[in-house]
């Protein structure tokens, strides 16, 4: 088959490879419905993250099942599935304590911007619908297996709950995630961090109830101002960089929750500040299993539309154009349309 290879900073090209095929018995072959372009592949396509010779790009999926290994217990040839970036048992102690992105056995999903993928893990990552979804269901289907999954932790890390005050940091796909989850966790204020106006409509449609425009000690001192110099009770950091985590720790109210899910590039934090800020802290690889079963019902039911972050929709064929539309920030979120 044909699949996404990324040979070095701004080098993707859709070439022959080997097809996908049963590794281990616990593997399982799926035929992709669709797929996407992650903020995370910009790492290496911008060159800051090194990479060892060309890799198989790709770990956002749903599709129909075509073949399992002979260990593979609960997912069946035909069903239509969803699993995680982050390939999970399901069983283990930190999978049963809902976080399955630490699994003692985990790997990280690779090969999916691809007409057929190895998943595997198949049991503990992947998770069944009752029936076959419609086509209109399929982008929406597919954001739930990374992008709102991570917004969905974030909210969840943050501790947002009903009519509280949320400060989303990042206006990328996965803060714009992050709205639709606090929204959907009955936030009663969610403020957005956002700069352009396409983004900034969006991020109303998913549920925010105000934007700040401006970043830095400037978008600090606005927040302070708008929360009568308190602070914000939850706050999501959807971007990863050292200014973005100094904006949430400066906007956070002492006793309050920054959810951090942006992969860190040269962050530091200081001991005393933490210390003093009275903020807790979580993060790191959303386990986006935990959620899986509840966002596919709430799609399915058409309580939410994540796949609306899917601003580009191109044939598989043109992957690369992909890339450079969100390297330019010419797309929020590519998808890739399989027609296998
Ligand atoms: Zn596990």
């Amino acid at each position: 088959m044909y699949a996404t290879v990324m040979h070095g900073p701004g080098d993707v090209r859709y070439e022959r490879v080997e097809d996908p095929s049963i590794l281990k018995p616990t593997d399982a072959i799926i035929k992709l419905s669709a797929t996407c372009i992650c903020g995370s592949d910009l790492w290496p396509y911008r060159g800051l993250q090194p990479q060892n010779g060309p890799a198989h790009m790709g770990h956002e999926y749903c599709g129909t099942v075509v073949e399992v290994g002979a260990d593979v217990r609960t997912i069946r040839p035909g069903q239509f599935v969803v699993g995680s970036f982050c390939l999970s048992d399901n069983t283990c102690p930190h999978c049963q304590f809902g976080f399955q992105s630490s699994c003692q056995q985990r790997e990280f999903m690779s090969g999916a911007q691809a007409p057929y993928a190895r998943v595997p893990l198949a049991d503990g990552t992947l998770v069944a619908t009752a029936e076959m979804p419609d086509a209109d269901m399929i982008p929406h289907m597919l954001a739930v297996s990374d992008v709102l999954g991570t917004g969905w932790y974030a909210a969840d890390a943050a501790g947002v709950r009903e009519g509280g005050t949320v400060v989303v940091v990042g206006d990328g796909a996965v803060g714009l995630m992050g709205v639709l989850a606090a929204s959907q966790m009955g936030a009663a204020r969610i403020i957005a961090m956002s700069r352009h106006p396409d983004r900034q409509k969006l991020a109303r449609d998913f549920g925010a109830t105000e934007i700040v425009e401006e970043r830095g000690e400037d978008g600090i001192a606005r927040i302070m101002d708008m929360t009568n110099g308190i602070g914000a009770e939850s706050v999501l950091e959807c971007v990863g960089m050292e200014q973005s985590m100094q904006q949430a720790m400066g906007i956070c109210r002492p006793g309050g929750t920054i959810g951090y899910v942006g992969v860190p590039h040269g962050v530091n934090l200081d001991g005393q500040k933490l210390f003093f800020n009275q903020q807790r802290m979580l993060g790191g690889p959303a386990p986006v299993r935990r959620f899986l079963p509840d966002l596919m019902d709430r799609v399915l039911q058409g309580r939410i539309q994540p796949g609306r972050v899917f601003d580009l929709v191109l044939p598989i064929e043109q992957v690369a154009e992909g890339y450079k539309a969100m390297d330019e920030r010419r797309a929020i979120k590519t998808m890739l349309r399989v027609d296998a």
